[in-house]
């Protein structure tokens, strides 16, 4: 297969750690008889120091006539100071704006080498954890109409969360068919017994489970889904919830793994065009010493293969290298244990893409 793939750099570690993820690319592409052909982008604070602005349309354009995109991180003491409109971070609204991404899918999951690093007790990790959250990203409360007013002497404040059947069902979809591609269980986390959009929000999903009978649905409130990640996360294959909830909780999964520079993300829209990034920013207290772990990248390369280009059997091929990279004792400084060996980035990427 032939595929078109943006890359953005972006600042600090980034470079370090997407030069690391397509070392691994180009083995899966040698290996399974694939052509990966990269575009650069520029993002973030490299941009406004070459064009003034941290997203051009220009750059925007690159990402849009790609078949994904990967990202490594923007930002960094540097560009701190420039006005808010222009900061490296606008670069990341707009390209998730300009892709029309509305589903952001994080997974948590724990490498059986590095459980001691879990906050949870060795007797819950040692079930496993391996789940994905899909989170609805562009509706609800965070969307709605925010207002402060005065009523009766005081401040008053109001902010509208609205849910329409269709962002329900284009959400819920991303659920199912993430689902399909895993383990078949999917949970709707929603707040039913109080909120109407919740209310909408089961019906719809229940509507949508009857197309997919391979799936199987289960409901949980979201107060429940709170305790049951840190009490029996074994028990979840793919999460889908609205905007807020779901923001709560993928940060409260990707704590119990353990290490912020192993856990890759995806945003997706109508297409299967794909945001792929790691959930952690550019480190600029590390950055270009080759100090950085660069697995969370080459994860997020491995779900662009799973989710937007169909390549399973590729995908499985580099989580199965990481696993083996991690069995044979090599970590990067921040995932350093007693007794095991230390290498740099660009180390740490050579060993996975040997293992492949
Ligand atoms: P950070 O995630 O960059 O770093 C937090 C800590 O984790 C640091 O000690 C860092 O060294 C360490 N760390 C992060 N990734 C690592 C990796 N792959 N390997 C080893 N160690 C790693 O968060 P921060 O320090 O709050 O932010 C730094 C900059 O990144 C800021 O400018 C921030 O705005 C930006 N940021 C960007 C994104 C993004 O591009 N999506 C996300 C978050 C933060």
């Amino acid at each position: 297969m032939n595929k078109k793939i943006a890359v953005i750099r972006g600042d600090g570690i980034g470079p370090e750690i997407v030069n690391e993820a397509i070392k691994v690319l180009d083995k899966v592409a040698e290996k399974f008889g694939h052509t990966f052909e990269y575009i650069n982008a520029d993002m973030g604070g490299c941009a406004i120091d070459k064009y003034g602005d941290p997203l051009p349309q220009h750059e925007l354009d690159k990402c849009l006539s790609a078949d994904s995109v990967l990202l490594g991180a923007v930002g960094g003491p540097k560009w701190d100071s420039v006005p808010g409109n222009l900061r490296p971070e606008k670069g990341l609204l707009r390209i998730r704006a300009g892709m029309g991404v509305y589903s952001n899918n994080r997974p948590a999951k724990i490498w059986p080498q590095l459980a001691s690093a879990s906050p949870l007790k060795p007797e819950i990790v040692e079930k496993g954890i391996d789940f994905i959250i899909v989170r609805e990203l562009i509706g609800g409360v965070y969307f709605g109409e925010h207002k402060t007013y005065e009523q009766g002497g005081e401040k008053v404040s109001e902010d509208v969360m609205k849910y329409s059947e269709s962002e329900i069902e284009r959400i819920g979809r991303i659920g199912f068919e993430t689902a399909r591609k895993r383990r078949k269980k999917l949970c709707s986390v929603e707040k039913s017994n109080v909120l109407d959009t919740s209310r909408l929000w089961k019906a719809v999903i229940h509507r949508l489970a009857e197309e997919y009978p391979d799936v199987e649905l289960t409901d949980m409130l979201v107060d429940n889904c709170a305790m049951q990640i840190v009490k029996n996360p074994a028990q979840f294959d793919v999460i889908v919830t609205e905007n807020m909830f779901g923001d709560i909780l993928s940060d409260e999964a990707s704590m119990i793994t353990g290490s912020i520079g192993m856990i890759p993300s995806s945003s997706l829209g109508a297409g299967s065009n794909g945001l792929y990034e790691p959930i952690h920013g550019s480190a600029p207290d590390i950055a270009g010493q080759d100090k950085a772990n660069p697995i969370g990248t080459v994860l997020s390369a491995a779900m662009m293969l799973r989710f937007s280009f169909d390549m399973p059997k590729e995908a499985d091929s580099i989580e199965a290298a990481v696993n083996k990279v991690l069995s044979d004792g090599y970590r990067t400084g921040d995932i350093m244990q007693e007794g095991m060996k230390r290498v740099g980035c660009a180390e740490m990427g050579s060993l996975i893409a040997q293992a492949i």
